[in-house]
């Protein structure tokens, strides 16, 4: 049997002040509580940081949203103010218990390379808010994921909020895809989240991101150089689409594993994207009809 101290703050500084050598911090659980019962880790004490309601909760300002990492993954798939890929990421999680436990700054904090929020976080240009001992500081999500289950986070350090910009919210539209074994409470073999700005059937801005396909959460900044300027009649031609499919096989680094091989990784990759583009160019250029 593990023994441990456990306890369950109601400040991020209280939370911080109680961590300690080998403590861990808690939220929903559901990554931690599978290391647990297969005795993988055995922390000495045990921070709940779900009682620290600074931490929960959407909220929109001039400067953009702002979701607390205590916020539930339930909360961020059933809301209707948050961009598509991000909501769409969000319910593709597990079951509606899982996602009833599980919190987005869980999922960041767990960084797994097939996390179903990070892909989004990627493309919508998120920020992540730290505390730590040392003080306050702010993360791209591009820098913070470091290498399977690595990330930059320091000892005792504590995601307090994800901050998505303005600018990543208004006039642009978003898609997310995954792939998996079956369609429900399944881990991805791959996902895909695009962020887009279309003007005048041209696509001006585009950040594409692919998950589960490399250590981290990759950016396809080779795809995104073909799409950036083309217009849709330019993106729809069979031609196009297939260089576009071939350019995201080759741009990521997928492995074998138990969920999916590397070459059914890369075919698919190539397949999800020219699903989101298609959708995202159909839905761009009818918005402006
Ligand atoms: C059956 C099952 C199915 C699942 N399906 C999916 C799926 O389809 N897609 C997917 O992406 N994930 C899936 N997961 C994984 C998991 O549910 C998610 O990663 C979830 O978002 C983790 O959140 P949590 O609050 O439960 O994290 P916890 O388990 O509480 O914590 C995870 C890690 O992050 C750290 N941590 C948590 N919050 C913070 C914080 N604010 N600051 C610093 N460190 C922190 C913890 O110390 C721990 O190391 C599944 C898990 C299970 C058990």
């Amino acid at each position: 049997m593990i023994t441990m101290d456990y306890c369950k703050p109601r400040t991020v500084d209280e939370a911080l002040s109680s961590f300690g050598d080998d403590s861990v911090y808690i939220a929903g659980g559901t990554d931690l509580g599978v290391l647990l019962a297969e005795m993988l880790i055995s922390p000495v004490g045990m921070i709940d940081l779900c009682a620290i309601d600074d931490m929960k909760g959407i909220s929109r300002s001039d400067e953009g949203l702002t979701i607390g990492a205590c916020t539930l993954i339930s909360d961020i798939a059933a809301a209707d103010d948050i961009p598509d890929c991000l909501s769409l990421g969000a319910a593709a999680i597990g079951s509606p218990q899982i996602r009833n436990m599980a919190t987005i700054g869980g999922n960041i904090c767990n960084a797994s390379p097939c996390g179903d929020t990070l892909t989004p976080l990627m493309v919508l240009d998120a920020e992540f808010e730290l505390k730590g001992a040392g003080g306050r500081r702010a993360l791209a999500a591009g820098d913070f994921f470091r290498g399977p289950k690595k990330t930059a986070l320091e000892p005792g350090e504590i995601l307090t909020a994800v901050r998505i910009p303005a600018a990543s919210l208004e006039g642009s539209i978003t898609g997310f895809r995954m792939t998996g074994k079956r369609n429900g409470q399944v881990i991805s073999q791959v996902n895909m989240a695009v962020w887009a700005v279309i003007i005048d059937g041209k696509i001006e801005n585009i950040r594409i991101s692919a998950g589960s396909v490399a250590p981290v959460p990759l950016r396809l900044i080779r795809c995104e150089k073909m799409l950036q300027g083309k217009t849709a009649a330019e993106i729809m031609k069979d031609a196009f689409m297939k260089n576009l499919a071939a350019a995201a096989e080759v741009e990521i680094t997928p492995i074998s594993d138990v969920r999916a091989g590397e070459d059914y990784r890369r075919s698919v990759s190539g397949a999800l994207l020219v699903d989101i583009v298609t959708d995202l160019v159909s839905e761009g250029v009818k918005d402006e009809d």
